[in-house]
């Protein structure tokens, strides 16, 4: 079994849609055991953030970005789907836009935008462009089965960046994922709670999802699918001779990512690191190139130093004063203040001396 990831880019337009068919395509052809996780069309998911914002100010404005997602799926719809074939998938996609509408309006009503009805709102994306893609791979006559990932990821009720119960989610990916013949595409980054209520994994967790159908069905691999050749040496916005990085530990990717390498989402490499499961980063848009494969334990390097990374906006505030020296609980005090007032800290420095804490913050 092997776990794909197309994120936002991957699935943005016709060209990267039509390159992804035949990255599962060949891949399929060549070992059966495909599950597909998939995000939405890139800005989508931003798109409907401000559409829900709109709403909740009590306009009707959102009906101009509705549209630009009406016309950015029937795009690739009519680009590739046979014109026979089109009606079917054409009138599923207008049937959610449908919904959303209602869902919008709704929302211009009771003016509010809560975690719960954000969740529900954001969910629209991943539906919309699975289903379109599923349809796809079924018209170029694979056997693709769309999946909606809330019936697969259960979690609790933390509405915007919910807690996956990996134990009903491992039972029900493994109850519906089992045919190798099947193409199962499912939607990433949306899940369930206990009541069936709609929940995200926070944003970028379409990663997460993929990571959690690859633990579950202990695959051989997850290949996470995006726009850069895997991990690099550092930011190639800003280091020129910046260049991808072959082999990582999943620790050190976690570091990375963490600090700003943005290619994949830190919390999703945790359900693979648990089950030893290498994930591969590659580039839809040059499928060629091997990229970055993360696993447990890497050979020796070239290089002492694998990566360096940043954070952007970020302040170091220094605390010192005479009176802290061999003062007992200074940082206690300090730090349960910040806790209190749910203040995350980024780094941590005290000088032996105890005359200064240092510590940096968003
Ligand atoms: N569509 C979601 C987001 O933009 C999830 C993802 O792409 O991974 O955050
Ligand atoms: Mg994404």
């Amino acid at each position: 079994m092997k776990v794909l990831k197309f994120g936002g880019t991957s699935v943005g337009t016709v060209q990267s849609i039509t390159e992804v068919t035949e990255i599962i395509q060949k891949k399929h052809s060549k070992s059966k055991g495909t599950a597909v996780v998939f995000s939405a069309m890139s800005g989508v998911t931003n798109k409907l953030l401000e559409a829900g914002q709109i709403a909740a100010a009590g306009n009707t404005g959102y009906t101009t970005l509705l549209n630009t997602l009406e016309d950015r799926h029937f795009e690739v719809i009519k680009a590739l789907v046979p014109v026979k074939s089109q009606s079917a998938i054409l009138a599923r996609v207008k049937g959610e836009l449908n919904d959303l509408e209602d869902f919008l309006k709704g929302i211009t009503y009771i003016r509010e935008l809560s975690p719960r009805t954000c969740d529900f709102l954001l969910s629209f994306g991943e539906r919309l462009s699975t289903q379109m893609i599923a349809y796809i791979l079924k018209e170029r006559g694979l056997s693709a089965q769309y999946i909606d990932a809330r019936t697969l990821i259960r979690t609790n009720s933390r509405y915007g960046f919910a807690e996956v119960n990996s134990t009903v989610s491992h039972e029900n990916i493994i109850a519906q994922i089992a045919d190798p013949d099947t193409i199962y595409c499912i939607t990433g980054f949306i899940a369930a709670d206990e009541d069936g209520i709609t929940t995200t994994l926070g944003r970028g967790g379409s990663d997460y999802t993929a990571s959690l159908v690859g633990a579950a069905l202990n695959a051989d691999v997850i290949e996470i699918w995006t726009d850069v050749n895997g991990m690099m040496t550092a930011d190639p916005r800003k280091v020129k001779n910046a260049f991808s990085i072959p082999e990582i530990s999943y620790t050190e990717a976690m570091e990375l990512s963490h600090f700003g390498a943005k290619v994949i989402y830190p919390p999703s490499l945790i359900p693979a690191f648990q089950r030893n499961i290498p994930i591969r980063i590659l580039n839809t848009f040059e499928s060629s190139h091997p990229g970055t494969v993360i696993t447990k334990t890497v050979p020796q390097k070239a290089y002492s130093i694998t990566g360096i990374s940043s954070i952007d906006d970020i302040a170091l505030i220094n605390l010192q004063g005479n009176g802290m020296i061999g003062v007992a609980g200074v940082s206690a005090k300090l730090f349960g203040l910040l806790a209190e007032n749910r203040i995350s800290v980024i780094l941590i420095t005290q000088a032996s001396s105890e005359h200064s804490i240092c510590f940096a913050v968003e």
